[in-house]
């Protein structure tokens, strides 16, 4: 039987681990992951197999970047089937720390990103998740210390606000952005579908269908306020509470009028039932 990615669950291993492929001259790719793979984490893994001869899949739930009253608790977990996948995937190495190995007794520190993770859109409504997210990420870099590190454009504020950090910080990699693996329906991929009843699953794509319409009349030079309200009714009208959809920079995420001040990324996240969903699409 084929031999799945090694796993190691202390910074110590990890090290041992990933100072052997550098000192063979091998060039590493992470993936970070919260688990619970599907199809969409690991597209990332098949971009991180083409571009480093080693390829380091994290998997931690981080406490850090949920709100008391969100989901830590029920977020889905399946690490059984999470290494199968990654065997079949070609993984290396999977890297799945304690809570008490990330956060040893006295973690006293917290990387705040601005810029982008101040921008609205889920800061409003996460205030708490950016930071945890810098901080995790920030760790994970210096825990495996790639060359590259893959992110899922589903998640499009974080991916740039990831890739600021990495930025400011001088940190030595580069940060790839990976297109949002969808179901046939155009709904994106996401471990938090799980939570929907079958009524929701059908609804939900209409996130994707309002994205979908919203770019092609804004590339039609319709008023780009116009279609968002329009936009923003469809999906109330669906069943969504809807949190926001909105037109950014898609660079620096800055709130854009009109085309002439493009490229323009959409963005939207709204809860169905009890289900927070999040997408968004180029222009
Ligand atoms: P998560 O485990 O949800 O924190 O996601 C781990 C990584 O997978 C992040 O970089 C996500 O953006 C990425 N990801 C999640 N869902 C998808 C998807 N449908 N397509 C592409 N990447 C995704």
């Amino acid at each position: 039987m084929a031999k799945g990615p090694r796993l190691t669950r202390t910074i110590a291993a990890l090290r041992r681990a990933v100072g052997v492929y550098r000192r063979a001259g091998e060039t590493v790719a992470l993936v970070p992951t919260m688990g619970a793979l599907h199809r969409g984490h690991l597209a990332l893994v098949a971009q991180a197999r083409r571009r480093a001869d080693r390829v380091v899949v994290s998997i931690f739930v981080n406490p850090t970047q949920f709100a008391p009253h969100e989901d830590f608790g029920s977020y889905p977990r399946g690490f059984a089937a999470d290494l199968k996948a990654l065997q079949a995937a070609k993984a290396d190495l999977v890297w799945a720390p304690s809570a008490e190995e990330m956060y040893p007794e006295g973690f006293a520190t917290r990387i705040e990103p601005l810029g982008a993770a101040k921008a609205g859109l889920e800061d409003r409504f996460r205030p708490h998740f950016f930071g945890g997210v810098a901080t995790v990420v920030a760790k994970l870099f210096t825990q495996v210390a790639p060359d590259f590190a893959m992110f899922g454009e589903k998640d499009y504020q974080q991916l740039r606000v990831v890739t600021q950090m990495a930025k400011d910080l001088d940190l030595p990699l580069k940060i790839i952005g990976v297109p949002t693996a969808r179901e046939k329906d155009g709904l994106a991929l996401s471990s938090r579908n799980t939570y929907l009843s079958a009524a929701e699953r059908r609804v939900a794509p209409t996130l994707y269908r309002v994205l979908k319409a919203s770019s092609a009349r804004i590339r039609q030079r319709e008023p780009i306020e116009m279609v968002l309200e329009e936009g923003q009714a469809e999906i109330a009208r669906a069943g969504f509470a809807l949190d926001y959809l909105e037109a950014r920079h898609a660079l620096t995420l800055a709130p854009v009028t009109s085309r002439k001040n493009g490229p323009i990324r959409l963005l939207v996240a709204a809860k169905i039932g009890k289900t927070r969903l999040i997408d968004n699409l180029g222009v």
